[in-house]
């Protein structure tokens, strides 16, 4: 998968960037056609068009550092994550200051583009190039956490074969002071990124053609609402289950730096590509588009409430709720005594609200809110798609994990609540 990953990112960089997004193959399966596909097809078209040059590194780069500069100074509320089994029960505290973060990011970058002072055209103009930047990020950084942490002597669990190790990580917490790097890695850099990505193909259809059209808007509107929902929820992240379990490995880190904007932001390079390519937009119907419109913003709602109905919930039992009335606050997202199951563990299950409609509603709303994504491109390439699929792929994954962890931790208690909430995804069905 290290490998895999980047070559992955730069095959599609390709298809996108020179067929229209159509998936390229060999012309022949001979030992020759393959040669001649990968340095000619891949590795050529690599190096003339994504070549990580100095431009790429200041943008990347700089909005790096900029968003550790801001994560590290802004001003925010201070909440603690769950007691760390490694740390002797430990809870670390977390500076929660993603909503100024997030305001004055845009009205930085509104200021910015205005002014021409940085053109965020820029970002689609040269985007292989700082996927190229953000890949060699990707690397340097994982290698520099498992190194400097191995020699702090901060790494555990470890099975002991280096490649599964540095995948998955050696250190659980690696921190700069009271910045705390998986955090900040997790919820600053790819999300923020993946919507100026939008942002940026957007603008330039403005600038070729005059008009934003609606599925440029909608893939804006999507990623505004998922950055969004991380910015003013950040306080319940470090409960999570990537913040208080999972290790900070290339998997996380990687993944975050690079993988997550340059891959789920297909959808919006795609249509930028082909309009440059066919000099018309993409667009669809008025039925259609409402139809998607009304999905995203349908399934927006139903992660966003799931979401804060039990972290809401889990807050208010540990008593580190907080009110806090960061925009949108939406109807149904805290329940007033909800029916729960008590476990022996001391924990509470809850089976009110949308979780006791399914164990797992709001991975449901997530993948919803993917194949919209997708949807709104059309049915002219797979790239489009690849986020939806990749996401089923990570979410099933991540429920056979998270099932098995808490069967172990609560035992017939879990059965219990699985008797209770007897479908995962969708009621009756799955
Ligand atoms: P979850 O929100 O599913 O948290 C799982 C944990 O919640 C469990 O281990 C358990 O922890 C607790 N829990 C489970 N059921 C209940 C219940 N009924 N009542 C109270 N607590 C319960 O974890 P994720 O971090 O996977 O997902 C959070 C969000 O992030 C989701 O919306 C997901 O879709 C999204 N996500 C998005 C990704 C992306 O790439 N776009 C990637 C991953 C996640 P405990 O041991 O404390 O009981």
């Amino acid at each position: 998968m290290m490998l895999g990953f980047p070559c992955l990112m730069y095959y599609f960089w390709v298809c996108v960037e020179h067929h229209q997004g159509k998936l390229i193959t060999p012309a022949t399966y001979s030992i020759q056609g393959l040669q001649s596909f990968i340095y000619n097809d891949i590795i050529q078209k690599v190096i003339a068009g994504a070549f990580p040059h100095l431009l790429a590194v200041k943008i990347y780069m700089g909005f790096v550092v900029y968003t550790a500069i801001c994560a590290y100074t802004l001003p925010g509320i201070v909440v603690e994550g769950l007691g760390l089994p490694s740390l002797k029960g430990k809870k670390l505290k977390y500076l929660c200051n993603g909503l100024p973060f997030w305001y004055m990011t845009l009205v930085l970058s509104a200021i910015l583009h205005i002014t021409g002072l940085f053109r965020l055209t820029l970002i689609a103009d040269n985007f292989g190039n700082i996927m190229s930047v953000a890949i060699i990020w990707g690397f340097t950084m994982s290698s520099l956490v498992y190194v400097i942490s191995g020699i702090m002597g901060k790494h555990h669990r470890m099975s002991g074969n280096f490649f599964y190790d540095f995948f998955m990580g050696g250190c659980l917490n690696p921190r700069i002071g009271h910045l705390d790097l998986k955090m900040w890695a997790e919820t600053r850099v790819p999300w923020p990124l993946l919507f100026y990505i939008s942002v940026s193909c957007a603008l330039k259809q403005y600038e070729n053609q005059g008009v934003f059209n609606a599925p440029a808007l909608f893939m804006v509107l999507a990623h505004f609402l998922y950055v969004n929902s991380m910015q003013k929820a950040e306080e319940c992240i470090p409960t999570s289950w990537d913040i208080f379990y999972e290790k900070d490995g290339f998997m996380l880190m990687f993944w975050n730096m690079a993988g997550v904007p340059f891959t789920y932001c297909l959808p919006s390079i795609y249509m930028m590509k082909y309009e440059s390519v066919t000099g018309t937009t993409i667009s669809h119907s008025l039925p259609y588009t409402i139809f998607l419109f009304t999905l995203l913003l349908t399934a927006y709602y139903i992660f966003d409430t799931a979401n804060a109905q039990k972290n809401r919930f889990r807050m208010e039992q540990n008593g580190s709720f907080i009110t806090r009335n960061a925009f949108p606050q939406l109807p149904w997202g805290h329940l007033k005594n909800p029916s729960f199951i008590r476990t022996e563990h001391g924990n509470l299950l809850l089976t009110g609200g949308w979780w006791g409609i399914a164990r797992k509603p709001h991975y449901t709303a997530d993948l919803m809110i993917s194949i919209s994504w997708g949807l709104i491109t059309g049915f002219g390439s797979f790239l489009p798609y690849f986020y939806f699929c990749f996401f089923v792929f990570v979410l099933t994954h991540r429920v056979t994990r998270d099932i098995q962890r808490c069967a172990k931790k609560y035992g017939k208690d879990w059965d219990r609540y699985c008797e209770r909430v007897p479908y995962i995804f969708i009621p009756y069905v799955f």
